[in-house]
């Protein structure tokens, strides 16, 4: 029997599906938030004792298939994902908990859901603003998985093939949220981004927006939507064949500029300073994401990341 997991602005989502799933449910747990928080991990696990749950449905965006993974990372249990938004986490080992304010990530196969169910009519109610930037934080997986440390020819196909899809569809869902083609493009985009995402590394452009989220408390997707065109134009020259590639599938001179224009297509903010970035933190943003060494095809230094930041934070389309 099924535990349903959902936010409580998807509680109905969740009872629906656990109508659904009659006596194979064992009730609903509609507490999910972003950023998993400990407490909330192991209170759903809990109710799961208490209810007598063997396996979790997890019916939402990236902060309910997170609560998902929290609690399978500790019993072990089979989640079967249904997701509402193109976070992509849901194709991923990687999960993430936030314990005493520190948000600590790893990769583990068993949080890796058993089954996941698309059904792009769940998508319909996604409403532009969280749609937009919830797709480009896909665009993000596909973008960087291009130039991974560990790239290799069948995720780079992958990767292009989500980035055309996403350039197409994202524009039309937010003008028409209604329209079922451009609905199911970007969730297909999405599990794109999830699938690439999972199986190659990430870097410098996820390696910033993890420490803005983590130590300014930036909302997940905005950020990524804001920093991805300043990561991509500060690895232009260094991973320039790759790039050019995405560039091709957005139909742009630049793949930094393509996807500067795409966010602003898609009506979403540009500028660190309107999603709640404050000047002063840049200094600090830097030097937390350079403190320790990862793989990035530029090299990773102070200055380069702190203009960066800088550029993004004014918003200005790249050069
Ligand atoms: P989210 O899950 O926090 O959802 C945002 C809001 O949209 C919530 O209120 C949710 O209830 C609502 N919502 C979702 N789908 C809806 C729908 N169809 N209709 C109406 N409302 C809907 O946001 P998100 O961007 O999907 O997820 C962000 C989280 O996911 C972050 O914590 C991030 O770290 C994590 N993430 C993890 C991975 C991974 O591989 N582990 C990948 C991407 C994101």
């Amino acid at each position: 029997r099924a535990l349903v997991l959902a936010t409580p602005e998807q509680r109905k989502d969740a009872e629906a599906a656990s109508a659904r799933l009659g006596e194979m449910s064992a009730g609903v747990y509609a507490e999910a938030v972003m950023h998993v928080p400990i407490e909330t991990a192991r209170k759903a696990r809990e109710e799961a004792a208490r209810l007598g749950a063997d396996c979790y449905v997890a019916v939402g965006g990236g902060s309910t298939v997170g609560l998902g993974k929290a609690i399978a990372l500790e019993s072990g249990l089979p989640i079967l994902a249904v997701p509402t938004t193109y976070a992509g986490s849901e194709m991923t080992p990687i999960y993430g908990i936030t314990e005493a304010g520190v948000k600590k990530t790893g990769k583990d196969r068993k949080v890796l859901p058993k089954t996941v169910i698309y059904d792009v009519n769940l998508t319909l109610s996604l409403p532009a603003k969280i749609a937009g930037p919830s797709g480009m934080n896909a665009m993000a997986h596909l973008v960087e998985g291009l130039y991974a440390q560990d790239a290799n020819p069948i995720i780079s196909l992958l990767a292009v093939e989500g980035i055309r899809t996403l350039a197409v569809s994202l524009p039309l869902v937010v003008k028409e949220p209604q329209n079922l083609v451009a609905r199911s493009g970007a969730l297909y985009g999405a599990w794109l981004g999830g699938t690439v995402l999972g199986a190659v590394g990430m870097a410098l452009h996820h390696k910033l927006c993890h420490t803005l989220g983590g130590s300014f408390n930036l909302p997940h997707a905005e950020v990524h939507t804001v920093i991805l065109p300043y990561a991509t134009a500060y690895n232009q020259q260094a991973a320039a064949q790759e790039l050019n590639r995405a560039a091709e599938a957005l139909g742009a001179k630049s793949a930094a500029q393509g996807i500067y224009d795409l966010s602003v297509k898609i009506g979403a903010q540009v500028a660190l300073k309107d999603i709640g970035m404050p000047f002063d933190g840049l200094d600090r943003a830097a030097e937390i994401a350079t403190q320790n060494p990862y793989y990035n095809p530029r090299p990773v230094d102070y200055a380069g990341v702190r203009q960066l930041l800088e550029d993004a934070y004014y918003g200005k389309r790249p050069a």
